[in-house]
This record gives C-alpha cells, structure tokens and sequence, in this order.
C-alpha cells in the first residue's frame, strides 16, 4: 500500500504518520530525512543534493524527483510507503504522477488532513496576556470556566477595549503560522486536486484527538 500523506502545517501529519507506519508496516518518506540521507550515503545523487544544499540554493524539483524515485524503490519500501511533505506544488504533483507511472508504481490513497486555520493556529500558539497586569501565562493555567479572565490579577475585562482581560501574545508566531497557512492553501492544495483527480483521496478532519483522527485514517485505508 503506498499512500500520499498531505495537509497544512499543524494539523498533525507527523503524529499521523508514526501511527501508519506502526500499524501498517509502511515505510516513512518524508523529503527532510530523504534529503539527510542522500547526503550522507554519498551516493552520486547524495552529492548532487549536498552541493546543491552547501550553495544554499533550493533542492529543484527534478532533483527532489530523483530522489523520491531511488527512496520508493529501495527494498525497505518494497511493501509499501507513506510519502509525507511531498508534492508541494502542481508541478511537483504532476510530476509524481509521471515517475510512478513510468516505474510501474501507484498511489493507493491520497490522504488529505485538514482543520480550519483558527484550529491549527489556537493550537501552536498557546502563550496569553493579561492586559490588565502584563502577567504572560500557558493557556493552561487558565480557568476553563473563564477563558478570557485572568488567574493573577482577576481582571474579567480589559476596560480599554472591553474585549477579554486576556490575550494571545505570539503575534509573530501566528504570523509565521498564518504565511505558512497560505503557502499550503495556494500551492500544496492545488497539488492535491492534481493528485485528486488520478488516485483514491479522502479528506479526513484532523480536528480530533491523535487517537481519534487516526481511526478515521485507518477507515480511510480500508
Ligand atoms: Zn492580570
């Protein structure tokens, strides 16, 4: 079985994909540790990718190609693999699709996880404010009953806004989340319709649990 693993930033691919490769015995592809691997094998497509990585410059797609096409044919993978950050881009899809093509090999399902942006941003941002006393807090230490009060001063309100008396402080992180957000929902989910066109695809909603998202994965790959 050889699956595509997809979805934006955050959603919880990597939680996601150690589970499918406990369960399902699928061999872990994922374009970084390929990458690694490449490098230090010295193989004449590892050096290709170090010199291309020591000038600084971005792994092309044909590069990137080649070395999905040696990773999937290794005889670990033989069984089937899970390839995971990879497509990015339509082109990048496309191009899948003609390698495995050309090697006799196929996708069984494309696997698309998805969660609303505010979901995903809520749960990698998760230092608040007090705007009240200036006290920076977990969002855990926060009354559950009374999200937007403050345990150390007690303020309920900000009398300036008279919004909630706490709030989130990881403005730049959540705009590092928010650009990467967009990345994938221009270019990854293009590159996803691509692939939804040619193979088997289910979206699942990566809202849940780990335990529970992977139950509607391993339904999914029935
Ligand atoms: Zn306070």
């Amino acid at each position: 079985m050889n699956v595509v693993l997809m979805g934006p930033p955050g959603v919880g691919k990597g939680t996601q994909a150690r589970y499918l490769t406990r369960d399902q015995g699928l061999v872990h592809i994922s374009t970084g540790d390929m990458l690694r691997l490449a490098v230090t094998t010295g193989t004449p497509l590892g050096r290709k990718v170090a010199k291309v990585m020591t000038t600084g410059e971005l792994v092309s797609d044909d590069l990137m190609m080649e070395l999905v096409r040696e990773r999937i044919q290794q005889p670990d993978a033989a069984g089937g693999w899970l390839l995971d950050g990879f497509p990015r881009t339509e082109a990048q899809a496309e191009g899948l699709a003609e390698m495995l093509g050309q090697i006799g090999q196929t996708i069984d399902t494309v696997l698309i996880i998805m969660a609303p942006n505010e979901v995903i941003i809520d749960r990698l941002t998760s230092r608040v404010t007090c705007r009240v006393c200036g006290k920076i807090m977990h969002r855990k230490e926060l009354s559950p009953d009374r999200p937007g009060a403050c345990p150390a001063c007690g303020a309920e309100k900000d009398p300036v806004t008279d919004g909630p008396a706490v709030f989130h402080r990881d403005d730049d992180k959540e705009r590092t989340i928010r650009r990467r957000l967009d990345v994938f929902a221009q270019q990854t989910l293009a590159a996803a319709g691509i692939l939804e066109k040619r193979f088997r695809s289910v979206r699942i909603q990566g809202t849940g649990t780990p335990d529970e998202v992977a139950a509607e994965v391993a339904d999914a790959l029935e």
